[in-house]
């Protein structure tokens, strides 16, 4: 092996949550090497950062790294509703100390950390192991030889589409945010907007805990063909538009930009002893595109299965991470997908009468749709939420029409 080789168990290529998650629980005697085109974790800023309060706790994320939203609405073209959540508080993360805190999970591990180094290609040699021909900016490296490879490159699937092992994704959720002063605006409030404004997509508002505002814009292309920046750019532009959301901007923006796939789910994460986490294995909800407590989460399982592949040899533990994905995320995700290329085909009329059927079918539906989970019992409860709004919604125009109210 010459001196531009390094040699380890296990290459994770992408050190976003998915990838850093996988390092954290990996036995400490476990060889890693992560390679991350970024020079820094956490920069620059590529994604929202919502999630719930309840997760954070769970994840052991420690405070003072997120703020929750206590209030929180959703604006359509002629409709506004105050989001009934109940005990379910998102949450924005602070990700950029989220992700290095992630990071500094696996300092003390038999583990190299490249930044600013991409991972080009691989081929599986004679012996059975990959080699993985990388670019480091400085150029003192050239390959990774490893047993494993971890592909947790996000929607690029750098690995999967090296290997030719799965399609990279054709449709993308493409998002623009910009980030303001706080200003005079609630500290912990947000929203969504939704309708004519942001078509087959949506856009949001909320305050983080670094005393900033981030407004932004998702479209799912090629559904639409519309840039989300230029949406965006309509929509801080819209003085009276703002005044009806309740925003106030004040100052140059800093602009962040991300893309995710926006696919139905695959169950097949394992192929051999390359393995998919996070964007790369589609994970984030199709409903709102939440993808970082779901990668943290499976991001750990995974780390803790490959160590027992890694010191027995065995694959059964890779499969068992498969399983338990596919019993997460599967059928819900089915259900979502429903729900995403429906909405993706909204009309601005069917936003409002969904953003106003959203403050009357009760808590659980909408925290339900919004984290992306249907299982059966919810699935039933919600079908009846909803025939309740319709009916209460059909009673009142006929009572109206009858001259009843
Ligand atoms: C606009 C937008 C808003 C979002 N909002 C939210 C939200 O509010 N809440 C939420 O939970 N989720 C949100 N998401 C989704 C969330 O960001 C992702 O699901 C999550 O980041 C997935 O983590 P990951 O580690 O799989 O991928 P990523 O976070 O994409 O990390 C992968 C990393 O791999 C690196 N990489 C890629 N290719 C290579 C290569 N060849 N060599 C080396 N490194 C490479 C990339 O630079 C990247 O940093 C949003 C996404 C977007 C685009």
């Amino acid at each position: 092996m010459d001196d531009k080789t390094l040699t380890c168990d296990v290459l994770i290529v992408g050190g976003g949550p998915a990838g850093l998650s996988v390092a954290s629980t990996l036995p400490d005697d476990v060889k890693t090497v992560i390679v991350h085109q970024d020079k820094a974790i956490g920069l620059p800023i590529r994604t929202s950062g919502g999630c719930w309060l309840s997760d954070i706790e769970r994840l052991g994320i420690p405070e003072g790294m997120y703020n929750p939203l206590l209030t929180n609405e959703a604006f359509a073209d002629d409709a506004h509703t105050v989001l009934p959540l109940q005990d379910a508080v998102p949450a924005i993360l602070d990700t950029p100390r989220v992700y290095q805190w992630l990071a500094s999970l696996s300092d003390q591990k038999d583990r190299t950390l490249l930044l600013d180094t991409k991972f080009i290609t691989t081929r599986q040699r004679n012996d059975g192991l990959y080699e993985s021909d990388i670019r480091v900016r400085d150029g003192a490296l050239e390959r990774v030889v490893s047993r494993y490879i971890v592909d947790g490159s996000g929607w690029h699937f750098a690995v999967l589409d090296a290997l030719g092992l799965a399609q990279k994704p054709e449709r993308l959720a493409i998002g623009t945010e910009y980030e303001y002063p706080i200003a005079t605006n609630a500290p912990n409030r947000g929203l969504i907007f939704v309708g004519s404004k942001v078509p087959a997509g949506y856009g949001w508002a909320f305050a983080t805990a670094r005393d900033t505002l981030r407004v932004g814009v998702g479209v799912i292309q090629p559904d639409t063909d519309q840039s989300p920046r230029k949406l965006l750019d309509r929509v801080v532009n819209d003085e009276a538009y703002l005044a009806r959301l309740g925003l106030e901007l004040v100052g140059e923006p800093i602009v962040h930009s991300g893309i995710l796939p926006s696919v139905p789910y695959d169950e097949r994460l394992v192929f051999g002893h390359v393995i998919r986490v996070g964007d790369s294995a589609n994970f984030a909800t199709p409903t709102v595109g939440e993808g970082i407590r779901v990668s943290i989460e499976f991001g750990r399982l995974l780390g803790e299965k490959l160590g027992a592949a890694v010191k027995t040899g065995r694959d059964g533990p890779l499969k068992a991470y498969e399983r338990a994905c596919r019993r997460r995320m599967k059928r819900n995700y089915k259900w979502g997908f429903l729900v995403n290329t429906r909405a993706a085909r909204y009309t601005p009329e069917n936003w409002n009468a969904s953003i106003r059927r959203m403050g009357k079918v009760g808590p659980e539906v909408v925290v339900a749709t919004f984290r992306g989970e249907f299982p059966l019992h919810k699935v039933a409860k919600m079908s009846w939420s909803l025939w309740r709004a319709l009916l209460r919604s059909r009673i009142r125009r006929l009572k109206t029409k009858l001259g009843l109210s």
